[in-house]
């Protein structure tokens, strides 16, 4: 496509053309029965998503952060202890945002490119209370999925609510409200969902809304959820007017989500990291993320000897791919390739050339076309 570049990061990921259209129709008002109609779709199709039968969605303009801070400060009060489990620059938010609203938090770390192992949750837990326990399906910096059903268990039957941050896989890796007994599902569209930015999406659990209403306050306003449940049970009363266009455009993205069916959609981005990997290993990249624990929708690809980060991801640029930069401790030596939400073969293929097109221009060895080869072979199924 002439001026037209391929945006491979961690999100925002690519919008499908159904979905742009969506969000191209003209802005109406908030109350118009049809917008309701478009709000209330989304509200159950996102509770679809989270493979929840009963819990209370909230769509709010806003990003990921939003919905980490609208799950925080609903559930936790000043003075109170929360348990952050962190494998990286996300997991460590949930610390951050705690300090700002004078929570306490015990941090449980991963080394960067590993995650925290269950037996070292369970070591924190015993002898402890909690308020709520904080985990990070993917840590979209270090390219680390965690054992999420495997922490769960171990808070099963105790007091601590669940909060789960999935705004790096929820559309694109399984994730089970109901069964493995969250409390808060948060995420935002702009990832695996295939949406564009704009909307704070979160799932609260009866336990959780009970939580919220045994408090007589909370330090937010806008935040505050009891302000938005009428509106998510209702959307056609007002609190706060909603981003008309993005919810229009989120409610189109969960219809092809649906269309495509959830075991078929993980499925897809189970086969698409796997060709991908397969491809920038046949280029003799290697990953930094630990074997054992790399997520379907990022790969952290490390640069190697004597490219420098900035030449590298120029290139590909130049070749019509934008791709992301390290974060944190591997800054300048590794990049991030997204591969989540509504992308597929053609993609994988225009990627890797990409890359392969890249290292060779800047002097490093690669079999022209071993990594298109190597991924079509995992695509194709041989
Ligand atoms: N959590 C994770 C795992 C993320 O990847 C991000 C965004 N990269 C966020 C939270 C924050 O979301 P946002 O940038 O939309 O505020």
């Amino acid at each position: 496509m002439i001026n037209e570049t391929l945006t491979m990061i961690p999100g925002p990921t690519p919008v499908h053309p159904r979905i742009l259209a969506a969000l191209a129709r003209p802005t109406v008002s908030h109350v118009a029965p049809a917008f309701v109609e478009e709000f209330r779709a989304a509200l159950v199709d996102l509770r679809t998503l989270c493979q929840s039968a009963t819990a209370q969605p909230f769509i709010v303009a806003g990003s990921g952060t939003l919905a980490m801070e609208i799950a925080l400060v609903n559930l936790a009060a000043p003075g109170e202890r929360i348990l952050v489990i962190s494998q990286g620059y996300f997991g460590d938010r949930f610390a951050e945002l705690a300090a700002a609203f004078g929570i306490h938090c015990d941090l449980v770390r991963s080394e960067w490119g590993h995650a925290v192992a269950p037996a070292e949750v369970a070591q924190r837990l015993s002898g402890n209370s909690y308020t709520a326990v904080t985990m990070t399906h993917v840590d979209t910096a270090t390219g680390t999925a965690a054992p999420v059903e495997a922490y769960c268990e171990l808070l099963r039957g105790r007091d601590e609510l669940v909060i789960l941050d999935g705004v790096c896989a929820t559309g694109g890796i399984d994730e089970r409200f109901d069964q493995w007994g969250l409390d808060v599902l948060l995420t935002g569209p702009q990832k695996a969902i295939g949406a564009p930015p704009g909307v704070a999406l979160c799932l609260f659990s009866e336990r959780a809304l009970e939580r919220r209403r045994a408090r007589s306050s909370v330090p937010a306003y806008y935040a505050d959820i009891l302000r938005w449940l009428p509106i998510m049970q209702d959307p056609g009363r007002y609190f706060a007017t909603p981003c008309v266009n993005e919810i229009v455009a989120l409610a189109a993205a969960l219809r092809i989500v649906h269309e495509e069916g959830l075991p078929a959609r993980f499925a897809r981005h189970d086969r698409i990291s796997r060709a991908f990997r397969a491809g920038l290993e046949a280029l003799g990249l290697a990953l930094f993320t630990a074997p054992d624990c790399r997520a379907a929708t990022l790969s952290v690809v490390l640069l190697p000897d004597g490219v420098a980060d900035a030449a590298l991801r120029k290139e590909i640029a130049a070749r019509g791919v934008v791709v992301a930069g390290g974060l944190g401790p591997i800054a300048g030596k590794a990049f991030r390739l997204g591969h989540m939400g509504n992308i597929g073969a053609g993609e994988v293929a225009t990627v890797l050339t990409a890359i392969e097109g890249s290292l060779r221009a800047l002097g490093v060895s690669a079999k022209p076309g071993a990594a298109v080869a190597a991924a079509s072979s995992i695509l194709s199924g041989k």
